[in-house]
């Protein structure tokens, strides 16, 4: 090597600058929006679902509300006829026991007047007919003193009592006294036509309202509901309360009294329980408004909590009844519910879907942005940066070395007999040539500082950034042995090989040179290495000294 006349610049270590862009931030923000619009995606949808369950455990909630709601005014509605007829049992034991002065005259005084089978109450002193319900009885007429006759003047007695409730309670049908010694007593007076069906049965014993009140079904001498059925006398669906008198351990007949369906049903306010029906199921499941439905398996639907419980499409809330042995279900829409549930969380989840896909949209278009700038400042076959981009960076450092002093080297590479090459090998194979020299051109100039660019169809330029101009020769000769270290195949030149022929020059603080000027000399000695033989490298006169004895040609 021979002795280079070294240009003195400025010594001081400058900050080096990025030549070329290898790690493009561009593609880890990418990632990271990419991941992060993904991952609020994931959590949005996450956090959706929870919020519908939420919604769908709300609004369980509200139905298992509601109905339980209904379902207190039902009983409070039931409690206040149970009320009723434990007043009346009440003050027909009273009656009965004779602390409080039951008439017994008036039993004295009564007038049966003898029927077929049987008897009724004519007149008794103190009353108008009307205002008295209709006694009937079977067999011969109650002597006076008997049971028979204390139990009539029971009846008598308790009649304004009667008479209070049913004014009370216009839709309140019949209230009724059957006595175990074979009579009825009903108010109000049945008419003539109606009072048939209110005669005294024969088979009453075995009538629901009496046998399911006795002490075989009802050790606790409850006040007992019937099933829901038509009144005798077309008064439309009725229900009979009934709760049986006893005198000591002595059953003496049982009070009963009749409740409409229809003003039951006032006091059932279906409407109050959301996506539902409201159905009163009696023990056994069946519904008593509707009996043709199928049974409830009220086991099944009832939940201790008061939960709602599903089954298949519907949810059922099962809620039991104080004063009655029955039970208050709601059967709810599952649809309807899920959907109402959908709708309330729909909000949260578009907002979420719509945040995560504006970022993840923010990351496709930083990547879009990113490969468009990729391919403006790229070269297409080799992927090394391009003439324009070269012309761009290199005024921008040319112009900042002038100012700082710094020295810059700039080489210009050219494949020798590369035209012979595509002859020989194909133009397809000069195009691998050119991705492999530029790939050992990249990997030998590894430093953050050095940028290689493709700046002609078989030329490259390096740039790069010298602490010291001796510096440039040592590296014009990596490239050179690089290259040749492919050991591609080339018979068409006299090396047997692909090679390349190196210019170069170094600018700096005493060497101030544009960047044209620049290029120029280097290209000059280019053109001097590919004289000298090729397969080597020339310095620019202006970098070695004095004339053509001071030029460097490396091999
Ligand atoms: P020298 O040693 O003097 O440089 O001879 P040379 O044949 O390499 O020089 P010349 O400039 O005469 O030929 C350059 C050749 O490079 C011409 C062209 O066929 C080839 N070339 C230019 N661009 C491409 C390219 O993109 N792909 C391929 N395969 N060949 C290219
Ligand atoms: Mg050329
Ligand atoms: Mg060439």
């Amino acid at each position: 090597m021979a002795k280079i006349n070294i240009i003195q610049a400025a010594q001081a270590v400058m900050p080096s600058r990025q030549l070329s862009s290898s790690g493009d931030p561009t593609s880890v923000i990418r990632s990271v929006i990419v991941v992060v619009g993904g991952i609020v995606l994931l959590l949005g949808l996450l956090g959706g679902y929870v919020r519908f369950r939420q919604n769908l455990a709300n609004e369980y909630q509200n139905v298992a509300e509601a109905t339980a709601y209904t379902a207190a005014r039902f009983d409070h509605e039931l409690d206040l006829r149970r009320q009723n007829i434990d007043n009346l049992v009440d003050a027909a034991t009273e009656l009965l026991s004779g602390r409080y002065g039951l008439n017994l005259q008036a039993a004295e005084h009564l007038r049966f007047s003898p029927g077929k089978d049987g008897y009724t109450l004519g007149a008794v002193p103190g009353f108008a007919p009307s205002e008295l319900g209709l006694l009937t009885g079977e067999g011969p007429a109650p002597a006076p003193n008997s049971w028979a006759a204390r139990e009539v003047a029971m009846v008598i007695g308790l009649t304004p009592l009667f008479r209070g409730m049913k004014h009370r309670e216009r839709d309140l049908p019949w209230v009724y006294y059957t006595s175990a010694k074979h009579f009825i007593y009903v108010y109000p007076r049945p008419d003539g036509e109606t009072g048939a069906h209110y005669a005294y049965p024969k088979d009453a014993d075995h009538r629901a309202y009496y046998a399911d009140a006795l002490v075989g079904p009802n050790p606790e001498r409850q006040a007992i509901w019937t099933p829901i059925y038509d009144d005798g006398s077309g008064k439309g669906k009725v229900v009979t309360l009934s709760k049986p008198v006893y005198q000591q351990d002595q059953l003496r007949g049982m009070m009963s009294l009749d409740v409409s369906v229809q003003t039951l049903l006032n006091g059932l306010h279906v409407k109050d329980v959301p996506y539902s029906t409201v159905h009163l199921i009696d023990a056994n499941g069946r519904d008593m408004l509707q009996p043709q439905e199928p049974v409830l398996p009220v086991g099944l639907v009832l939940d201790p909590s008061g939960k709602p419980v599903r089954i298949g499409d519907a949810v059922y809330t099962a809620v039991p009844l104080k004063a009655a042995n029955w039970f208050l279900v709601a059967k709810s829409d599952r649809q309807a519910i899920v959907w109402t549930a959908i709708k309330a969380t729909s909000l949260l989840v578009g907002a979420i879907a719509v945040l995560a896909l504006s970022i993840m949209l923010l990351g496709l278009l930083t990547h879009a942005m990113r490969r468009m700038r990729t391919m403006v400042i790229r070269d297409g076959l080799t992927q090394l940066f391009n003439r324009r981009h070269f012309d761009e960076t290199a005024r921008r450092e040319f112009a900042s070395c002038r100012r700082t002093g710094q020295q810059l080297g700039l080489a210009i590479i050219d494949i020798d007999f590369f035209k012979k090459y595509n002859d020989h090998y194909g133009h397809a194979n000069g195009d691998k040539v050119l991705r492999r020299v530029a790939q050992v051109l990249q990997d030998t100039l590894r430093r953050a500082t050095d940028g290689v660019y493709r700046v002609g169809g078989e030329e490259f330029a390096v740039l790069t950034y010298l602490d010291d101009p001796e510096q440039m020769p040592a590296l014009m000769t990596s490239l050179c042995e690089a290259v040749r270290a492919l050991a591609i195949e080339h018979v068409q030149s006299q090396w047997q090989q692909v090679t390349i022929s190196v210019g170069a020059t170094v600018v700096g603080a005493t060497h101030p040179l544009e960047l044209d000027a620049a290029y120029r000399e280097a290209d000059e000695a280019l053109y001097l290495a590919k004289n000298g033989g090729r397969n080597c490298y020339q310095m620019a006169a202006t970098v070695v000294g004095d004339g053509a004895t001071a030029i460097l040609v490396g091999r």
